[in-house]
């Protein structure tokens, strides 16, 4: 049978380990994790893992989930804070408790017991690119910065004092400007702002004996609001696989992905008889319908059960990549674009 590894265009990096290990007869799960490892451990993808872009308040969080085909058995953590192997854990979920989400200290915790190693997933690069969104964005209009922004102001309030103008925490209201270098220290390379704040790894694999597996991994949304949990760490919006039918997995604003169960509602259109093309239409014409004052892309990856690899954008000109067993690398293919209302992040 046809090995197969699907994913977002950032999961190339770990495409080689993954069919590596599919070649040596290796299973769909065992590869998924590889090849989303690998991209954790990347300092330069500031969406996932170490280097991954941090909350409102500084603090880098991760999400993670993994979904086997074959049994639907799932793992998930949410808000990890500390760890970088977050679909390592996800896995401990799935293979040591009787539970499919764990978050925040809870995560910690067993990533902890479970011997990973801590690390500050927070790296200098990263910091600047917060810091410097913050002093340039805080004061305009855009509409969810302004929205977080006066939660966090709510919630810093002295419920015994209560003031009526919006004060910023301490952690931000210091975050605001960029603290001075220290004497001595060295020239700062360039500060490379990227033009997604946001992104996701996606791996789908097909392994020798027709399973399916399918994993996300996430920083999430940059700045969002402490805590916040994305699509990624959902089974059925950010990630779905189920050999009977087929698999699927999300990038993009995870709340419209949350809200519609896209993942799931793939993998279920096709269950119902749509093809894979229809399925992802069905899921795109969704997206662009729903009613969101922070409406922006969402992008799908998806496999039949036959194998078949597909992928769309609700905006034009993204990628993703696939490998099959006879191909010597990652190939980089176009998303097909289902046009709507979803503007790009
Ligand atoms: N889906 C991710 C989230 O909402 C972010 C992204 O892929 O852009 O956390």
């Amino acid at each position: 049978m046809t090995l197969l590894l699907v994913g977002s265009s950032n999961a190339a990096i770990g495409f080689p380990p993954a069919m590596e290990l599919l070649q040596a007869g290796g299973n769909a799960v065992d590869a998924v994790v590889a090849a989303v490892a690998a991209v954790e451990a990347n300092p330069d993808d500031h969406s996932v893992g170490y280097g991954g872009l941090p909350n409102l308040l500084g603090e880098v969080e991760l999400d993670a989930s993994l979904m086997d085909g074959a049994t639907l058995a799932t793992g998930s953590v949410g808000a990890l804070a500390g760890y970088r192997d977050a679909i390592a854990l996800a896995r401990v979920v799935m293979d040591t408790l009787p539970h499919v989400l764990v978050v925040g200290a809870g995560a910690a915790r067993l990533a902890a017991e479970a011997r990973l190693e801590p690390i500050d997933l927070l790296t200098p690069e990263a910091e600047r690119i917060w810091r410097s969104r913050l002093d340039d964005r805080l004061p305009d209009d855009s509409a969810y910065l302004a929205r977080v922004r006066d939660l966090v102001a709510g919630l810093a309030r002295d419920p015994e004092h209560p003031d009526p103008d919006p004060v910023l925490p301490p952690d931000l209201a210091s975050a605001s400007v960029a603290p001075p270098d220290p004497p001595g220290a060295p020239t700062p390379r360039p500060l490379r702002i990227p033009d997604d704040v946001h992104g996701t790894v996606n791996v789908i694999a097909r392994d020798a004996a027709g399973h399916l597996a399918c994993g996300v991994s996430t920083s999430g949304w940059a700045w969002k609001y402490p805590g916040r949990l994305g699509d990624s760490p959902i089974v059925g919006a950010g990630n779905y696989a189920d050999d009977r039918f087929g698999a699927a997995a999300c990038t993009g604003r995870g709340e419209m992905a949350q809200r519609l169960c896209t993942a799931h509602s793939v993998v279920m259109a096709m269950r119902f008889g749509r093809t894979l093309d229809d399925a992802l239409t069905l899921a795109a014409e969704d997206l662009h319908a729903l009613p969101d004052p922070y409406k922006s892309e969402v992008n799908i990856v998806a496999v039949d059960r036959d194998g078949n690899p597909a992928a769309v954008s609700t905006v034009a000109g993204k990628t993703y990549v696939v490998q099959m067993s006879e191909m010597a690398a990652a190939e980089v293919r176009e998303r097909r674009f289902v046009p709507g209302r979803c503007r790009a992040a």
